[in-house]
């Protein structure tokens, strides 16, 4: 097993990661008093831009009060655009504060939001999507549009994070409750992580209505000639798997649905439920290996294949720990929510070990030792450097961020589990997810629960390894 996947962490995983027509009124709130998010969606013929409106309910679900709303305009940091065409505020005119071109504009409220509190706020925009050859979370290329972010992207107040690192993951989003229509060329075929309510045709446009409920964003993609598989996992219940991939893949997308079906159980047994009906794959233009979203994931469609090599490594080997990984992001990301840009160990490093733990459940030992030994040589880069794993991502370069946020951060998980016992650790992990699902946990939140699991003190250790000095 240990020759099979000599590469469970090649993962480098980078960061990874729409017209205007009234988006139908007000939004109700949730039982649980979520946010929530109406988009209306309307992509063009040629792909090349995506108009749309928002309707952001969103609930103050801090301790503090809220005096104002960020939000990130990705598109400008790939080489798009986003022009924002209207603003309002419970009704009112209202203005998105900054700079045309700023990646993260805010509305300031008139009144600070009190905690439990609601406001609405609308908005309105046009995006362009750049061409960008190899793809990428936004990006066109021939006949595929993949459209991560063409909305404004509702920050959580408890972000303090700036300009997005390019190597990595940037967001922290609050969990919500999504109702998404879109309307698309008729003829393509749309992709995304949400469950499809409704489609009806008029125009020469296909509308689909979907939800997703709850999750911290919403994937979509839209393309031509993609081929979709449909199958329920082999083991152990659990949701629909979809695959969506170009011709010619068909045994590359068996083979990522069979794993994704694989590692949704592995990682249900042991951290506690998926929270949706579907899980979903798709094989895309991308130059990381892969990337997630809430009830999906985008696989590069360089790595969609059972036969060939990458730096030695069988593909094969590449994909299988590729979809493990991206999968344990529905639990360390979607489910338990992080700032990716502040304490990126939180889900990068858990879900490199939790790959580990699908290779030993699925394998055994030999296979979940190539894992440790991938994470070692990862660290290795940097000449094992005690470089902490607990830093923003702006205090690593590229090559430490993969190092030391990959490769060191799961040989701490590694190095806890061990101190705290193998029993006790998987216990923490679940009690970990089970308190802080659809909540955002930082650091201190990892570490208290542990604490707590294990009844001992943990403190050199996290001070040896996460802390920053
Ligand atoms: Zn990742």
């Amino acid at each position: 097993m240990r020759r099979i996947l000599a590469l469970c962490a090649v993962v480098v995983l980078l960061a990874g990661g729409c017209g205007k027509r009234a988006a139908a009124g007000p939004v109700a709130a949730a039982p649980s008093q979520r946010s929530a998010i109406r988009l209306d969606l309307a992509v063009a013929a040629d792909l090349s831009a995506v108009e749309g409106s928002m309707d952001l309910q969103l609930v103050n679900q801090e301790r503090e009060p809220v005096d104002r709303v960020r939000f990130l305009l990705f598109p400008g940091l790939v080489g798009g655009r986003m022009d924002i065409t209207g603003c309002t505020v419970d009704g009112a005119a209202a203005t998105l504060g900054g700079g045309k071109r700023d990646a993260v504009r805010a509305v300031v409220l008139q009144r600070a939001l009190a905690p439990g509190a609601s406001v609405e706020i609308a908005l309105s925009w046009r995006a362009a999507v750049p061409a960008i050859e190899g793809g990428g979370p936004l990006a066109r290329t021939d006949g595929f549009a993949s459209l991560a972010w063409c909305f404004p992207v509702a920050l959580s107040p408890l972000t303090v994070a700036g300009q997005p690192a390019p190597y990595a993951d940037f967001l922290c989003t609050d969990a919500a409750s999504w109702r998404v229509r879109v309307s698309l060329p008729a003829g393509l075929v749309l992709v995304t992580g949400g469950r499809e309510i409704s489609r009806t045709g008029e125009d020469g446009r296909t509308v689909v209505n979907l939800e997703l409920d709850p999750a911290r964003d919403f994937y979509l993609a839209i393309g031509t000639g993609l081929s979709v598989r449909a199958a329920r996992p082999s083991v152990g219940g659990g949701p629909a798997i979809r695959c969506f991939a170009p011709p010619g893949r068909e045994a590359a997308a068996a083979f990522a649905m069979d794993v994704a079906g694989r590692a949704i159980a592995a990682f249900a047994r042991r951290f506690g439920p998926y929270p949706y009906d579907t899980f979903t794959v798709l094989a895309g233009p991308l130059a990381s290996l892969g990337i997630e979203f809430p009830g999906l994931t985008v696989i590069g469609a360089r790595i969609f294949s059972l036969e060939g090599s990458m730096d030695g490594t069988p593909t094969q080997a590449v994909l299988e720990s590729t979809i493990a990984h991206e999968v344990a992001h529905q639990w360390f990301y979607n489910l338990v929510g992080n700032d990716q840009a502040i304490e990126p160990w939180l889900d990068e490093s858990v879900a490199q070990y939790a790959t580990r733990l699908y290779y030993l459940d699925r394998y055994g030992e030999d296979a979940a030792d190539s894992c440790v030994d991938s994470w070692w040589a990862r660290w290795n880069r940097v000449d094992r450097t005690l470089t902490p794993i607990g830093l923003p991502v702006s205090a690593y370069t590229a090559k430490e961020y993969g190092a030391i946020v990959y490769g060191r951060g799961p040989l701490f998980l590694e190095t806890l589990a061990s101190s705290m016992g193998g029993s006790v650790f998987d216990r923490f992990l679940r009690d970990y997810v089970e308190r802080f699902t659809w909540r955002i946990a930082r650091g201190a939140d990892f570490r208290i629960t542990a604490k707590e699991q294990c009844g001992c003190d943990l403190d050199a250790l996290f001070a040896a390894w996460v802390d920053a000095r």
